[in-house]
């Protein structure tokens, strides 16, 4: 029997044998009905859990709402397409309002707040109702009060969904530094005791919730190259640890290029005593342009042989291939060194990161 790509991932993740399996379970008529079923097993688990089940190394794929007034046909496209890769998980980032000016018909200029992406608890309900895909929600302390974080997890724990990755967010735009909104939090460990207390069956004013539901569980960032307000490494990695002993199940990284950064954070941050899994975050240069804004945007720095090759591209879709394939390269080695899962920024970069998970799936 020849199996298709993912269900050939699915045997090789539950380290079942094929001919077996299908005579045991005659009452899935065909390989797609088990991969469904397969699919289903981890729709039901939590991302710790899901990562840690079976060998093999996961992948989850992080995609951002629509932009305002867009539709999510374009969306779901891109979970479709991504779906072949059978991803444990599926991260939908949250975006802050930000004021901008916006010019009325007498040519006056308002000062307005926009959100340019809403929509990530309806989005990720979406995903996970469409295709039964577990999804992780972003929640930001960054434009948020505590009242409004509680009623986005109230939301989320009436529509099952209970995978969240806390973060602080970006300062808005016309900051110089980070402030917090109202009554919010200045950094991500205030909004784990928030969860904390939520899941302990307590709102943020102290008073009980008559019925507690499920509760939540969640990882947090972190970052090889060293957040940028931090003032040094183990400063970065002393944060980090609290964040954990807060109750962080696991942390995903920024995104990175140079695999030895990972590792030599990995290392300090296992000899600091942080024992959870520190999954990777990947994304595929696109264009000649990132070499400056990626760096610019992200605080990381790109190897000079990468940038080298990406020089001597005569136009975008080289550098895309060169891209896909310092990526790909980058995944087998993480992958050689044992990473419990590999997390692709897949925004705005669908097509490569699929080129990279056909060549490692
Ligand atoms: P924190 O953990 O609060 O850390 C921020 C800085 O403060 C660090 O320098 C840290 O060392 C320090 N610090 C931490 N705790 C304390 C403390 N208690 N006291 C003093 N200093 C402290 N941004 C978005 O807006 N939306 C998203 O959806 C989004 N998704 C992301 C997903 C991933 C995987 C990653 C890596 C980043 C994402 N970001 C997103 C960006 C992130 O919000 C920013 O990098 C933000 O500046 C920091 O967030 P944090 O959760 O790491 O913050």
């Amino acid at each position: 029997m020849q199996a298709s790509l993912p269900f050939r991932s699915l045997i090789r993740i539950f380290e079942v044998n094929l001919e077996d399996f299908c005579t045991r379970c005659e009452k899935y008529s065909s390989e797609l009905d088990i991969s469904r079923s397969f699919i289903r097993i981890f729709a039901e688990m939590n991302v710790i859990d899901s990562i840690t089940a079976g060998t093999g190394t996961a992948f989850s794929f992080e995609v951002l709402p629509p932009l305002k007034g867009t539709g999510i046909d374009s969306l779901f496209r891109t979970v479709e397409e991504l779906r072949e890769f059978n991803p444990r998980y599926i991260n939908i980032t949250t975006h802050r309002s930000e004021y901008v000016y916006q010019e009325s018909p007498e040519g006056v200029f308002h000062k307005v707040s926009l959100r340019r992406r809403p929509g990530t608890v309806a989005v990720a309900a979406a995903i996970k109702n469409r295709y039964d895909i577990n999804v992780v929600p972003h929640i930001l302390c960054s434009g948020f009060t505590r009242e409004e974080t509680e009623y986005v997890l109230l939301d989320l724990q009436f529509l099952g969904i209970t995978d969240l990755l806390l973060l602080r967010g970006d300062k808005a735009k016309h900051e110089s530094a980070f402030t917090p909104t109202g009554n919010g939090y200045s950094h991500a460990i205030e909004l784990q005791a928030q969860v904390n207390r939520f899941n302990e069956g307590f709102f943020s004013d102290g008073s009980p919730i008559k019925e507690p539901g499920r509760p939540f569980t969640y990882g947090v960032a972190c970052y090889p190259e060293k957040h940028e307000e931090s003032p040094n490494m183990e400063m970065d990695i002393h944060w980090l640890k609290e964040k954990v002993k807060a109750g962080a199940q696991y942390a995903v990284t920024q995104l990175f290029y140079d695999n030895e950064k990972y590792f030599r954070f990995v290392e300090r941050a296992r000899a600091e005593g942080i024992d959870i899994p520190i999954i990777p975050g990947i994304k595929p240069l696109k264009t000649a342009r990132q070499l400056n804004v990626i760096p610019k945007t992200f605080k990381v720095d790109i190897p000079q042989a990468l940038a080298t090759e990406v020089l001597k591209c005569k136009n975008d879709e080289e550098v895309r291939q060169v891209g896909v394939e310092w990526c790909t390269a980058q995944c087998k080695e993480l992958i050689a060194h044992g990473v419990p899962s590999i997390h692709f920024y897949a925004m705005a970069a669908t097509d490569s990161v699929k080129q990279v998970a056909k060549e490692i799936y």
